[in-house]
């Protein structure tokens, strides 16, 4: 068989979260309300209105371009893209065309374990259209304006993508991007981050790419990873069985796991692109751009080598730590709530273990029960806490996992529940010590053993002080008063 790789390029939609509409002031927060209700004369298209651009939705368009290291045009403009479905109501989208805000950026993901660049071609903002359902049985479509209007942000990229793992850590990356800057919920569940991937694949070596296809329908980041593998494996095969590849846009059928024709070349549309003649064209000058770039906050690939140098993690364990803001968020409140100075090695120890709590435990629990970081009741510092009593030899590692799940559950501190439970640990000599004599006294064969040259006596000794504790011992402690106790008797 010949050798195959796939050219991948991705298309991808965010959805703003501004507060209005893109051209009206509808609200724009009308996700699961009623439908129709969040519409006007403008977002419904009637004839004579009037579209007056939303600014903060322009600027987050250059923030967002800047985040992925776009080049920003300092004359943009907007422009009609016509095509005639009943879920766009003028009859034409105002796009922009060849004036985008940004263009010639990059970003640098990461898939198994190597780094990569991939361009952006460019970054233009655009208005949404309606919804359309589609009863079972019925003979008659229902349209839903809600969503007409809503400000996206299309991003584009070069073809840079080469497999399934690269195109799926792009999306993870981007949605964690407009997670930072926080202009955008990014849900692609919702919708509101739109992943559409343009897949093709030739003969190692060639100098062509194959002929595309588009893949649409993809709500999350293992689907988009699926569609991608099954697409390449389709067109592989196809292709082996001498067939040709048709440019068509194809959905990705989730029940059956594989992508499924949609709409072929041949209904492509002209869109017949021209200037949007009700909305002025955009200058923005350097100052203005550098404003815009001065709200930049510190970006995932950041965070993640911070967390590494700061705080010492391995690279994977920030990377999980990161790809997430309010996660990275609540890691970091938990590090800073154990008051250790700052850039000292106890910091790193400290870090570690908090790290091990939250990207462990904790991950754990939120996935299990489909929480929110940001409804939480378990509070970072108390996560602090717990590790600080580890630290303090209060109570054990495998303790601390078990208190971490009630804390998880019930919000109360560490303390509070390691005492309800009884579950703290003896680091008091005075109360070990009786202990320690009783296994001392009903152990005689053992301390003869030991004092015979047998140092492994020693250990079992241990084991029993434990085991006549209930595990709640400090093992270090009962282990230094085991061997004191022995090498007094062997004088
Ligand atoms: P269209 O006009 O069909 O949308 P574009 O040229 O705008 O096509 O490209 C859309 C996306 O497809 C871009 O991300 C681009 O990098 C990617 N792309 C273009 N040609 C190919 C190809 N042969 N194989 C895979 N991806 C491609
Ligand atoms: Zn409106
Ligand atoms: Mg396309």
């Amino acid at each position: 068989m010949k050798q195959y790789e796939a050219v991948i390029g991705i298309e991808c939609h965010v959805q703003l979260n501004t507060r209005t509409k893109l051209f009206c002031s509808c609200s724009n927060d009308s996700f699961g309300k009623k439908p129709n209700s969040s519409v006007c004369p403008v977002c419904a298209g009637f004839p004579g209105t009037l579209p007056v651009a939303n600014v903060l939705a322009i600027k987050w368009g250059i923030l967002g371009a800047l985040a992925l290291n776009c080049k920003i045009n300092h004359f943009f403009k907007f422009d009609r893209k016509h095509y005639f479905y009943p879920d766009l109501p003028k009859g034409y989208q105002i796009s922009q065309y060849d004036q985008p805000v940004g263009y010639s950026g990059w970003v640098e993901i990461e898939a198994e374990g190597q780094k990569k660049k991939i361009r952006i071609n460019r970054l233009h903002i655009e208005e949404d259209a309606g919804k359309l359902t589609h009863e079972k049985g019925s003979d008659y479509s229902l349209v839903d304006l809600n969503r007409a209007g809503t400000p996206l942000l299309e991003i584009v990229t070069e073809p840079d993508i080469r497999t399934a793992a690269e195109g799926k850590a792009y999306g993870q990356l981007l949605h964690a991007t407009f997670r930072y800057l926080g202009i955008s919920d990014a849900n692609m569940e919702q919708g509101n981050l739109r992943i559409e991937p343009n897949i093709s694949v030739r003969e190692v070596g060639a100098s062509e790419f194959g002929t595309k296809v588009e893949v649409k329908n993809l709500n999350s980041f293992r689907s988009v990873e699926r569609a991608i593998h099954y697409e390449i494996e389709r067109q592989i095969q196809a292709l082996e069985s001498g067939e040709t590849i048709v440019q068509e846009t194809r959905g990705w059928d989730e029940s059956k796991q594989k992508t499924v024709p949609q709409r072929s070349k041949e209904e492509a549309h002209d869109y017949r692109y021209f200037p949007e003649p009700d909305l002025p064209p955009f200058h923005y000058t350097r100052p203005q751009i550098d404003e815009v770039k001065s709200k930049l906050p510190e970006l995932p690939n950041e965070k993640k080598a911070r967390f590494v140098s700061d705080y010492g993690l391995s690279h994977s364990d920030a990377a999980t730590l990161t790809g997430d803001k309010d996660l990275a968020g609540f890691y970091e409140a938990a590090v800073a709530a154990g008051e250790i100075d700052q850039s000292s090695e106890q910091l790193r120890q400290f870090a570690k273990k908090v790290c091990n709590l939250i990207s462990g435990e904790m991950l754990r629990l939120i996935s299990s029960g489909r929480e929110e970081i940001a409804n939480l009741k378990l509070k970072p510092s108390q996560v602090a806490e717990l590790v600080g009593m580890v630290e303090q030899g209060d109570i054990s590692t495998s303790v601390a996992k078990e208190v971490f799940r009630d804390m998880f559950e019930t919000g109360k501190s560490g303390r509070e529940i390691a005492e309800e439970k009884g579950l703290s640990q003896i680091s008091d000599i005075n109360a070990l010590v009786t202990i320690v004599e009783k296994v001392l006294n009903s152990n005689q064969k053992s301390v003869e053993d030991y004092l015979a040259g047998k140092e492994a006596a020693a250990k079992f000794l241990v084991g029993q002080v434990m085991k006549e504790s209930k595990g709640q011992a400090n093992p270090q402690l009962a282990s230094d008063m085991i061997e004191d106790k022995l090498k007094e008797l062997s004088k």
